[in-house]
């Protein structure tokens, strides 16, 4: 019933309808009963350091009375995350733990690897999940604007092995359609452009997203379209974004996951099992498993490098190779992501 219901409602609207109150999520989960439970689950320092921001479409599938809801958790803005402040920061937590201000060569362009470079169009997302690196990261003074554009396409024109294009944000697909046409069409216009890549978690949180104009867009260019979501738990994933993902399938658009290695979210090879078939239901290869960038306010999250190379040992016994994502971490000056060491 619920599904049906979203899926009369454009995604304008419900990104326009976030819940962004803790207090309203809280209740909506029957966590609110006693006033003293919820004071201690939420750190309003938290939540004003990066704002509790969720679709409720995302919260229906949410389990009610269950502070440990694997979901919940990715969003909430809990007390843990300001916990032990001096220890997160001896440990290497940091706000800029990928040394991104520094790799910015022009405004909303990062060129950090070889072949390719990432072009934040916005620094809006339609969820705010707790352990992401950009939680602290100041967008607004670093969105490319159309000026830009003459120094950017040099920029390309200077780098022969630039080849493709990686659109992310913030998240992408929270532009309009046209200004993600706008963008996509000036890409194209260098030939040395063979692939457009988008980055984004709207299919999974709002797959309504996936809409008829998009879809146009996405069918009518010359390029090769990537599209990389994001999804941590199978729980994640509904018939919603089964149908957005049929229709990009449709129009060749090559599809994959990736995801984050969290602690008390997925960090068990039966979880990340479960994933990886979901996600092959839905058409989608996993990608990418992350180990958790080391970001301030994200380190209960943690789980050590001992724990993932178990895990990733069990997921490479239970699954076809084309079902295990590859476990990697970045590090800042790095020219790759760097695959751990598994064994
Ligand atoms: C992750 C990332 C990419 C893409 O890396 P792939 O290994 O090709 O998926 C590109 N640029 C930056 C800055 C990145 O962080
Ligand atoms: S950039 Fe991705 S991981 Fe970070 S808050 Fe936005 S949707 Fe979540």
């Amino acid at each position: 019933m619920i599904n049906y219901l979203y899926q009369e409602k454009n995604w304008q609207s419900q990104l326009n309808d976030l819940i962004s109150d803790p207090d309203e999520l809280l209740a909506l989960l029957n966590l609110s009963a006693s006033e003293l439970k919820s004071q201690q689950l939420l750190s309003q320092h938290a939540h004003q350091q990066f704002k509790l921001r969720v679709p409720r479409q995302f919260v229906t599938k949410m389990q009610t009375g269950n502070a440990y809801d694997p979901l919940f958790l990715q969003v909430f803005p809990h007390h843990l995350e300001m916990q032990d402040m001096d220890k997160q920061i001896k440990a290497g937590f940091s706000a800029d733990p990928l040394g991104e201000l520094e790799a910015n060569t022009l405004p909303g362009m990062l060129h950090k690897y070889q072949s390719r470079i990432l072009m934040t169009i916005t620094g809006a997302c339609a969820i705010h999940c707790r352990y992401c690196f950009r939680r602290h990261f100041p967008y607004q003074e670093n969105l490319p604007k159309s000026k830009d554009w003459q120094a950017i396409a040099q920029y390309i024109l200077d780098h022969p092995k630039i080849n493709e294009i990686i659109l992310s944000g913030g998240d992408p697909l929270s532009v309009s359609n046209e200004k993600l046409a706008l963008w996509i069409n000036r890409f194209e216009e260098l030939p040395q452009i063979k692939t457009i890549r988008l980055h984004t978690r709207l299919p999974v949180v709002i797959p309504q997203r996936i809409d008829e104009d998009l879809i146009k867009i996405l069918s009518t260019t010359r390029c090769k379209i990537i599209m990389v979501v994001h999804s941590n738990h199978g729980n994640e994933l509904d018939a919603n974004f089964d149908v957005a993902m049929r229709k990009l399938s449709e129009i060749n658009v090559i599809l994959f996951n990736q995801s984050v290695l969290l602690k008390g979210i997925n960090d068990n090879f039966q979880t990340l099992t479960q994933l990886s078939y979901r996600l092959f239901d839905a058409r989608v290869l996993p990608y990418y498993l992350h180990v958790l960038d080391k970001v301030q306010g994200a380190s209960h999250f943690l789980i050590t490098d001992a724990e993932a190379q178990t895990i990733y040992q069990a997921l490479l016994k239970e699954l076809s190779g084309y079902l295990v994502p590859k476990l990697v971490r970045e590090s800042s000056g790095e020219l790759h992501k760097t695959p751990l060491n598994i064994f």
